[in-house]
């Protein structure tokens, strides 16, 4: 007999059946019963046709109403229906039936229904894609949502503190013009220093809260000039001398090919950017420790390395101290400084360097073999930055061309 015909023998027994293996609750089934039907409908041409394909809109369809709770389980739900009605069939053809029309119904309907498995489990793994996507896209939305609020926190928080700040430093210097005039000065003299250094202080902390907004909203705007990495040095070198001083640390500052090139970068921010790795490897070195600054040239960059003797950075915290307010170990312990031995700060130098450096077109990353407070491996702080022979701004190229074709003479 004809494969078609031995299915549409079977049709009602293989409906009532099927949509009662499927569902036990008397409800559910008569719900089934008329997608079941249809798929029974869909099998009989795919039989008839020899072509599988019959059956893929129906999939769609159930693949479609795959719930978010379907996808959360992760259980393999069409997959599973697909099995379920196939096991059920061949029980049907095996009571039903004789053998040869078995056969004859079995070798069709089994190449079907592997098109049909497939089919299902490839809709499940899509649809359990999208419903991750967007999970993720979910997830990342409020991320974003809070790295901006966090963002704009620090910016309100800021400016909100600039103003009596500014308060505090115009006073001390009204008070310290008064003071001149009167006897009390030597004594209070001393005092009005104290208020100006946490005067100072505050200030740049704010700044560097501002500073941080700024590379967060990608507003950091560089003001490209020449400049020479050891000139730069010997800056850093006169600045930071009475603190290494303090310290009794030594200052190594090696000359390396291409740091007595001009380049074309923002002195200032990579004056900060330079100073905040120095005083962070005063900071973090032992007293008596030393700190070289070294470097190469590579094609199209100057890599520059600030490397210290100090207490070194665990692996799994070299990526994160260059994130906002993460500092190593617990906040509660700490203690704030700009000299000190592990005198922290609020956590924003290195965000804000390596917004600096990025800024610039290059990168920021230490190396260190991990934390150790008695074998002090050290820390090593590399700057990669583009060897910019002309600015980016054609004005002021123009501004410049004298002294670059000097320079390359
Ligand atoms: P802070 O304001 O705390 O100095 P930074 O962003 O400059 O913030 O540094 C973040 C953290 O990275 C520091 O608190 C310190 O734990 C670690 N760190 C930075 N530089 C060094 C270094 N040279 N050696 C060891 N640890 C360092």
């Amino acid at each position: 007999m004809e494969s078609a015909k031995v299915l549409e023998k079977i049709r009602d027994d293989w409906i009532r059946q099927v949509s009662s293996r499927l569902a036990n609750v008397e409800g559910l089934r008569e719900k089934i019963r008329g997608e079941l039907q249809n798929f029974f409908d869909l099998l009989l041409v795919s039989v008839r046709t020899g072509r599988p394909d019959h059956m893929d809109p129906i999939l769609n369809s159930w693949g479609e109403a795959l719930t978010t709770g379907d996808l959360e389980d992760s259980a393999p739900t069409l997959t599973n229906l697909c099995g379920e009605i196939f096991q059920e069939t061949v029980a049907i053809c095996a009571a039903k039936l004789d053998g040869q029309e078995s056969l004859a119904l079995l070798q069709p309907v089994t190449a079907i229904m592997v098109h049909v498995m497939i089919a299902a489990g490839q809709l499940e793994k899509e649809r359990e894609l999208t419903f991750l996507q967007q999970r993720m896209d979910n997830l990342r939305g409020e991320l974003e949502r809070l790295d901006k609020s966090k963002s704009d926190f620090i910016s309100v928080a800021a400016h909100e503190l600039k103003t009596p700040l500014t308060l505090i430093e115009g006073y001390t210097a009204m008070f310290r013009e008064l003071l001149e005039e009167t006897d009390y000065s030597q004594h209070l003299q001393l005092l009005l220093e104290g208020m100006d250094q946490g005067a100072d202080r505050l200030r740049r902390i704010i700044d560097d809260m501002i500073d941080v907004s700024l590379i967060d909203n990608n507003l950091l705007t560089l003001n490209f000039q020449p400049i020479w990495l050891n000139r730069m040095f010997a800056m850093l070198d006169e600045e930071f001398r009475q603190r290494i001083q303090q310290r009794k640390q030594e200052l190594v500052i090696l000359a390396f090919p291409g740091s007595n090139e001009l380049l074309f970068a923002d002195p200032e921010r990579l004056h900060q950017a330079f100073r905040n790795l120095l005083s962070n490897a005063i900071k973090f070195t032992p007293d008596g420790g030393s700190i070289t600054i070294d470097g190469r040239k590579l094609p199209g960059f100057v890599e520059i390395t600030f490397t210290d003797t100090g207490i070194g950075i665990p692996q799994v915290d070299q990526l994160r101290i260059f994130e906002k307010f993460n500092r190593i170990g617990d906040a509660a312990l700490h203690s704030s400084g700009t000299v000190k031995f592990k005198g922290g700060g609020p956590g924003l130098g290195l965000p804000i360097t390596k917004g600096i450096i990025e800024a610039h077109g290059g990168a920021l990353w230490v190396e260190s073999e991990g934390y150790d407070e008695v074998q002090y491996p050290g820390s090593a702080f590399h700057v990669l930055i583009p060897a910019r022979k002309e600015p980016p701004d054609e004005q002021i190229a123009k501004l410049f061309r004298p002294l670059t074709e000097m320079e390359n003479r």
